[in-house]
C-alpha cells in the first residue's frame, strides 16, 4: 500500500482519490477551499482516507508520502507543492497517473480556444465511424475515470490544458495538436514564452511514428514546434494552400499528400464563425490520420450540434436573438463570437480578467456592427478604457443590472451576445452558471 497526497480535491482531485483508494492505496486529500463536509461520503468515509488540513501540514510526516498527484486548477507556485519539492515527492499530474495504466492509444489536443469544442467533435466523427472512443480531459470526465469503466476503448481523445501540460513526465499522445495560441492564463504564467513551452510539452513523448497536427497559420510558433517534433508533422491552415497538408477551399477542406488531392465537403457543418470552421480543419486531420474515410468525416457533420455556452443561440424572441457564449474567457474568443454574428449586436462583457490588456477588443469591435457595450462584474471599469469611444458603452455591477439595460435597448433585428472574454469567478462558480443566469433572464424568470 502506497500514501498519496492528491492536492486539489475537485472534480479531478476526487475522481483520482476514488480511483487510488479503490486500489487499496492510502490517500491524503488536501484543498484549500473546499469543505471536509463537501467530499462525498464514500471517499470521506473510506478508512485508507484522510482530509488533510492546511493546520496539519506542520505535523505531517513527509517521508511516509511516495507520490504526489496535483489536479489542473492548483498553481504550481503554491506552498504545498514547493514543500512537496523540497522533500524530493515526484508532483504529477491525474493525466501522468492515467497514462501508465491506459490500454488505448490517445490524441491529446491542447491550444487557448476551442480545445473542449474539438474534442467534442473528434470524439463525435470517430464515435459515429464505429471506433468506440473516450472523450474527456479537461472537458467533461477526468481521464483517469476511463480506467474504471467497464467498457473498452479503442482511442481516447482528451482535451490538455496547460496546467495539465506542466506535470507530464512519460505520458504519450500518438496523435498530438495545438489549436491555438492566444493570450491567456498570462494570471499563472510568467510570460507568453513560459506559456508556448508548457502547451509544447504535448509533444514531448512523441515517438517516431506518432503524429503531431501542427497548425500553420501561426508562423511565430509553428516554426519553433517543428524543430522539436520526433513523429511526422501533419501541417494544417486555415488560411491560404499548403503543398502537403490539410487547408480550406470554398467552404471544402482539401487534403493534400504526394500530389494527391481528396475534397472533403463540409455542407452538414452547422456552426457559426470561421473559427469554428478552423476547429472543424484541425479535428478533421486527427480523424484522417486514426484512419476515418471522408464519407464517414462528411456525414458524421450534420449531428454535431456544438457544446453548450459557446455561441449558443438560446431564443429568439420579439425578433431579437440571443445567444449565450459564457465560456469565452478571453478577448480572442469574444472576437470570434463578435465575428460570427451578424450586427447590429448588443454585447454583455466582464467578469474577473485573466490578463490586464484587451487591446484585442479595441482592435477589432466597431460600431458598425456593435450597438451597444453593456459591461458589468469585477473588471468593468478595466475593460471599458479598452473600447472604442464611438461604441456607446454601459457599466453596471452585475449582470442582472446589465440585462435591464438589454430589455431597455434591444429591438427587432438586434443579436444579444453574453461573450465576457473574462472568467465568472467574481460573482459564479463557473462559466455554466453564468450561462444559466443569462438564459433565466432571456426567458424573464430571475
Ligand atoms: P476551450 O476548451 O479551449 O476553452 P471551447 O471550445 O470551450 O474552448 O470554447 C471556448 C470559447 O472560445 C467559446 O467562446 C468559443 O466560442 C470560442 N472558440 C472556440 N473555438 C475557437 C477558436 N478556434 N478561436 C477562438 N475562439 C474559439
Amino acid at each position: 500500500m502506497k500514501n498519496f497526497l492528491v492536492v486539489g480535491m475537485g472534480k479531478t482531485g476526487e475522481s483520482t482519490a476514488r480511483f487510488l483508494l479503490d486500489r487499496g492505496e492510502k490517500v491524503l486529500g488536501y484543498d484549500d477551499h473546499k469543505k471536509q463536509s463537501d467530499l462525498p461520503p464514500h471517499i470521506l468515509n473510506h478508512p485508507a482516507f484522510s482530509p488533510l488540513r492546511s493546520i496539519d501540514l506542520y505535523k505531517l510526516n513527509w517521508s511516509k508520502i511516495q507520490e504526489c498527484i496535483v489536479s489542473p486548477g492548483v498553481p504550481s507556485v503554491h506552498p504545498i507543492l514547493a514543500k512537496c519539492e523540497q522533500e524530493r515527492i515526484p508532483i504529477v499530474s491525474e493525466v501522468e497517473l492515467a497514462c501508465r495504466m491506459l490500454n488505448f492509444p490517445l490524441i491529446g489536443i491542447t491550444g487557448s480556444n476551442g480545445k473542449s469544442t474539438t474534442v467534442a467533435l473528434i470524439g463525435h466523427i470517430l464515435n459515429q465511424a464505429g471506433l468506440s472512443t473516450f472523450i474527456g480531459g479537461n472537458f467533461g470526465t477526468p481521464l483517469i475515470d476511463s480506467i474504471s469503466f467497464r467498457s473498452t476503448f479503442q482511442w481516447g481523445v482528451v482535451e490538455l490544458s496547460s496546467f495539465q501540460l506542466e506535470r507530464v513526465v512519460k505520458a504519450r499522445f500518438q496523435i498530438a495538436g495545438i489549436l491555438n495560441l492566444a493570450l491567456n492564463h498570462l494570471d499563472r504564467h510568467n510570460s507568453f514564452r513560459d506559456y508556448f513551452l508548457q502547451k509544447r510539452n504535448i509533444f514531448i513523448n512523441q515517438k517516431k511514428d506518432d503524429l503531431a497536427v501542427v497548425n500553420f497559420s501561426h508562423p511565430s510558433w509553428h516554426t519553433q514546434l517543428c524543430s522539436m517534433i520526433r513523429g511526422s508533422i501533419i501541417p494544417v491552415t486555415y488560411f491560404g494552400q499548403l503543398q502537403e497538408g490539410f487547408y480550406w477551399e470554398n467552404l471544402k477542406i482539401v487534403e493534400r499528400f504526394e500530389g494527391k488531392k481528396r475534397i472533403i465537403h463540409c455542407h452538414h457543418w452547422q456552426l457559426p464563425g470561421e473559427h469554428n470552421r478552423e476547429n472543424l480543419l484541425f479535428a478533421t486531420a486527427v480523424c484522417r490520420a486514426v484512419g476515418v474515410r471522408v464519407d464517414q468525416i462528411e456525414e458524421s457533420l450534420s449531428s454535431f450540434q456544438g457544446l453548450h455556452h459557446r455561441i449558443q443561440k438560446i431564443a429568439e424572441i420579439n425578433g431579437i436573438l440571443f445567444y449565450d457564449d459564457s465560456k469565452s474567457t478571453t478577448p480572442a474568443s469574444t472576437c470570434a463570437a463578435v465575428n460570427s454574428l451578424n450586427g447590429p449586436i448588443i454585447l454583455l462583457l466582464g467578469g474577473r480578467s485573466k490578463i490586464k490588456d484587451f487591446s484585442e477588443l479595441n482592435r477589432n469591435l466597431s460600431s458598425d456592427k456593435i450597438k451597444a457595450v453593456i459591461l458589468f462584474g469585477e473588471d468593468r471599469e478595466l475593460i471599458y478604457n479598452f473600447i472604442p469611444k464611438s461604441i456607446p458603452t454601459y457599466l453596471f455591477p452585475t449582470l442582472d443590472e446589465a440585462f435591464e439595460k438589454v430589455r431597455s435597448l434591444s429591438v427587432s433585428g438586434d443579436s444579444v451576445l453574453l461573450s465576457p472574454a473574462c472568467t465568472s469567478w467574481d460573482q459564479y462558480s463557473n462559466y455554466h452558471e453564468r450561462g444559466e443566469h443569462f438564459i433565466r433572464l432571456v426567458y424573464g424568470n430571475s
